[in-house]
């Protein structure tokens, strides 16, 4: 890390806006093309609250590119644990279970993958890591960056742009200050003050219930007798509406859950509020906690920004200051350090004075349109899977679902098939890999051939303009490349 300076002193080529997971890996790579930055960050710490569960097969691709893929892999939930998610009526006695979707361990993956090579799989499996222990590990790697300038608890307050760079207004914690950059990325979050001051509109899709308001409650027990009893889970889903993510499969976990309005909200009384959406559809569920960690409320939003690139291409916006994805399936933080990605090399380019002006206009046009293709699956996640399963449960009546009856049978086949159906959130493949860079200024298009076919689970290889190229893997002397 560079040696803090007094900010009002500084005149800097890049100022990073945004501590989180996608303005650290901005910053990062940055640091590795050898520019320069200084990320500024309201907060003290990182996030306390875990956020993101899964680190898609792509974004895992660029962990290797950028050469930290160890180090993060190393923190994340061993290879051999897989991504189990199973649906109950509740964890208490008399619950019924309604179905398990079982997906193979990444260290599965890794083999199935290696032996059929076709080019439909990717370099990396995914992986199962908390945004805690993802921002900890990359917090570590920035902090032994001499390229980059951290500086904690500063607040961005507002810029002005003007042809030749940025002038932001900066809160510390003893005074304001003035801070003059020749470009700005905004990583500052979905309610991105950033945004705001280039007067970007981000737009709100319609959804049915917008936004979906969760409580949750992180916490460590190591019940796993009662918490296990039907074996381990990434996911373990009460159809009253809870969620509850195994974080580290070892006493780490966290309950996100969507109550009826009105109901008692989460921090009011941690334990009993886990206990008793644990149990389901019968009593509390009656199992140690050791210690609640943090507990409160989120909301899930949809939206993308108008633009990712300021009137006059001085401030650009990565993750979600850029697009707010909800997170069913997972694409939020995906999405967001591939921005970081495409960003930071082309803005590079531009300051060492090979890329042009085309180079940075082409990571709105590439980038927004991945967005829109993700916000269009998270819309297709929530309305047609989501909310279908949880309404049904809700329309078939929760007492029906526990009957050992044969309608109670009929019920819970009912809401089995609903489930089965929306498998395919977390198999991404086509969403994933599969996005095309297609009207950008820097692609030249293939106007002779017709476009390959596009799916949001299946991923097609192919060389067309703007894709991601296939993988193989590759073989010297029995060892693989
Ligand atoms: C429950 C949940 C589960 C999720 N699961 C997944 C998942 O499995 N996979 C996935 O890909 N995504 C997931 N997401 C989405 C993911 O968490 C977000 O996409 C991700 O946090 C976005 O990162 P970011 O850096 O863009 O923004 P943020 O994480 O919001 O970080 C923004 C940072 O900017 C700082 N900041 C804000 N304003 C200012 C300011 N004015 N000055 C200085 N600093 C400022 C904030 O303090 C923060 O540190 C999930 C989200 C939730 C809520």
């Amino acid at each position: 890390m560079m040696p803090s300076q007094p900010l009002s002193d500084t005149v800097c080529d890049v100022l990073v806006v945004g501590g989180g997971p996608v303005g650290m890996f901005t910053a990062l790579r940055l640091a590795q093309l050898g520019q320069k930055c200084v990320l500024m960050e309201r907060s003290r710490h990182t996030t306390r609250h875990p956020k993101m569960a899964y680190t898609s097969h792509r974004t895992m691709e660029l962990y290797h590119r950028a050469g930290i893929i160890d180090c993060i892999r190393s923190q994340g939930v061993p290879e051999h644990y897989g991504f189990d998610e199973v649906f109950k009526t509740g964890l208490s006695e008399g619950n019924y279970t309604i179905v398990t979707l079982a997906s193979h361990s990444p260290e599965q993956l890794r083999k199935d993958w290696a032996a059929s090579n076709d080019g439909t799989k990717a370099l990396e499996p995914h992986m199962r890591q908390s945004q805690i222990v993802f921002e900890a590990c990359l917090k570590e790697m920035i902090l032994k960056e001499p390229l980059i300038q951290c500086h904690w608890e500063h607040s961005f307050e507002s810029l002005t742009e003007d042809d030749d760079g940025v002038t932001s207004q900066i809160s510390t914690p003893s005074s304001t200050i003035t801070l003059k950059s020749r470009y700005v990325i905004g990583c500052d979050g979905a309610g991105s003050k950033v945004r705001q001051s280039t007067g970007i509109v981000s737009h709100r899709k319609p959804m049915r219930v917008q936004p979906l308001n969760f409580q949750f409650v992180h916490f460590k027990s190591q019940d796993l007798a009662k918490l296990q009893a039907q074996g381990r889970f990434w996911h373990l889903v009460v159809l009253t509406g809870a969620a509850l993510i195994a974080q580290d499969e070892v006493d780490t976990w966290t309950l996100n859950c969507i109550p009826p309005p009105g109901s008692e909200s989460a921090s009011e009384d941690p334990v009993q509020f886990v206990k008793k959406h644990l149990g389901g559809l019968k009593k509390p569920l009656d199992f140690e906690i050791d210690k609640v960690l943090l507990s409160g409320q989120w909301k899930s939003g949809l939206a993308v920004a108008e633009t990712f690139i300021s009137p006059k291409q001085r401030v650009f916006l990565a993750g979600d200051s850029a697009h707010e994805l909800t997170p069913s399936g997972g694409n939020g933080l995906n999405t967001g350090m591939q921005d970081a990605f495409d960003i930071t090399w082309k803005l590079a380019a531009v300051l060492n004075g090979w890329g042009g002006q085309d180079l940075l206009t082409s990571y709105d046009k590439e980038r927004r349109a991945v967005a829109l293709l993700t916000a269009k699956a998270a819309e297709k996640a929530t309305n047609e899977v989501v909310l279908p399963w949880l309404t049904s449960a809700r329309e078939i009546g929760y007492e029906k679902l526990i009957e050992s009856s044969t309608e109670g049978q009929a019920a819970r086949d009912s809401i089995k098939e609903i489930i089965t159906l929306g498998r395919w959130i977390h198999e991404q493949d086509g969403t994933v890999m599969g996005y095309r860079y297609n009207k950008s200024p820097i692609i030249i298009a293939d106007i002779s051939a017709v476009e390959p076919p596009s799916s949001i689970t299946e991923y097609f290889p192919n060389t067309w303009p703007g894709a991601r190229a296939p993988h193989v893997f590759l073989r010297r002397q029995d060892k693989h490349l």
